[in-house]
């Protein structure tokens, strides 16, 4: 049977970000996609994905300070340009569920520059925006956008220039761990791995359940919309930039990116569905929702274009699992809850520094895999704010 040090499952942001650190560490790897690379079928495809330190946890701005830095050091590494500042807003409605405070506390202990500012305020330098009174908003001049695709791409092709072995549309079909490491099972042959990376997202359970493992994992289908603005220059990201709204309902969105259209959706709409009963067809009541919103808060962001649909998996309090599973210590989790890409070259590089060291030095002490004997996985269930 063929040996690796280790098999990475899935190739998606996350499987291809891990696939390119460990081969960069000489690891001898190999990579399993069950479709084509670069399929729409999961989360990482499509354009834009906000970048932003902006959270209200000091343990997520910390490793989106450290998301910064890897992303400038794979920039530097491939010479491509998938970063873009734009600059961000939170908006936080004073009666609902999250409180700026939050934000303002972990953004200045961890020496973030941000500012607090009112509807008022939000309106003289941003006057797409028209906010009810009751809104808090937090602005950090270092959000922005990261190309989705291309840098997925670019994680893939740096792998394999680094030695990794690459096997699209090899499905995993099973995860059997041994005595020095986990046999991994697909329809093109068996290999053994002295460990493995799950980076399966939505079909993590999968592979997960047979081990007796699974993890608390809830699948649903997304769906983002390209609005088409009568004056689309008033959308260029040097005037206006990406912003999030949070409350019970969350909805997020994008200046001008590539096309002369702006990007919004609704975070986690509750549109739930496995990977198996996707519909691939957009919901036309979440898309109403959306245009009522969109009229409401930005007037002129104009008609609907197009509706792209995705999928979410996510924790039930969106906190990460990233980790090597209890029972079996030799497979390593990697779930990003819906909120992952910005970090995606660092959870990459966390990955290989658990598969080859056994440690690392991020902070990852709220991430750990839940299981019977650790129910809460070291997760401290406080809600994590997406997006
Ligand atoms: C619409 C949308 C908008 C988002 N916006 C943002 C944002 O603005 N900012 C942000 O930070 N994050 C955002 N996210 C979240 C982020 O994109 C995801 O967290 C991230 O892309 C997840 O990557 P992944 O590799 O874990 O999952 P995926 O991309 O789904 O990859 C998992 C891969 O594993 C493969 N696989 C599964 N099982 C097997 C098997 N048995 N054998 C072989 N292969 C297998 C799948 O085919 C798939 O390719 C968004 C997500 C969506 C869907």
């Amino acid at each position: 049977m063929e040996h690796f040090d280790v098999a990475v499952v899935g190739m998606g942001a996350l499987g291809s970000a891990a696939a390119y650190h460990l081969s960069r560490r000489g690891a001898r790897t190999v990579a399993f996609e069950q479709f084509e690379l670069g399929h729409v079928r999961g989360a990482s495809h499509d354009t834009s994905r906000i970048i932003r330190t902006s959270y209200g946890s000091p343990q997520y701005v910390r490793l989106a300070q450290t998301s910064y830095r890897d992303w400038a050091d794979f920039e530097a590494v491939s010479g491509e340009r998938l970063t873009t500042v734009t600059g961000g807003l939170v908006f936080i409605p004073t009666d609902g569920p999250f409180a700026a405070s939050d934000f303002v506390s972990s953004l200045g202990e961890a020496g973030v520059p941000h500012e607090l500012l009112s509807p008022d305020q939000v309106h003289q330098r941003w006057p797409q925006f028209s906010l009810p009174p009751h809104v808090e908003t937090i602005y950090t001049p270092d959000s922005g956008i990261v190309h989705a695709s291309r840098s997925v791409a670019a994680l893939q092709m740096h792998a394999r220039v680094n030695g990794a072995v690459i096997r699209d549309r090899t499905p995993v079909l099973g995860l059997t761990p041994d005595d020095t490491g986990v046999v991994v099972r697909t329809a093109h042959g068996d290999v053994h791995a002295d460990k493995v990376v799950l980076a399966a997202d939505a079909w993590t359970n999968e592979l997960l359940g047979p081990l007796g493992a699974e993890i608390p994992l809830i699948t649903m289908q997304e769906q983002v919309t390209y609005f088409a603005p009568g004056d689309s220059d008033a959308f260029d990201r040097d005037r206006f930039p990406v912003w999030i709204w949070e409350d019970e309902q969350c909805f997020y969105g994008f200046p001008t990116y590539g096309e002369p259209t702006i990007k919004a959706a609704r975070d986690r709409s509750d549109n739930l569905m496995s990977p198996e009963e996707r519909t691939f067809v957009p919901s036309p009541e979440l898309l109403a929702e959306l245009t009522s919103f969109m009229s409401t808060t930005i007037p002129a962001s104009g008609e609907a274009l197009r509706t792209v649909t995705c999928q979410y998996a996510i924790t039930p309090d969106r906190n990460f699992v990233i980790g090597p599973v209890p029972q079996h210590p030799d497979i390593i989790v990697a779930l990003g809850a819906g909120h992952a890409f910005k970090f995606t070259p660092t959870i990459g590089r966390i990955l290989a520094e658990l598969a080859l060291d056994g440690r690392t030095a991020d902070d990852i002490s709220t991430f750990g895999v839940a299981s019977a004997a650790n129910p809460a996985g070291g997760i401290d269930h406080r809600p994590v704010l997406a997006h």
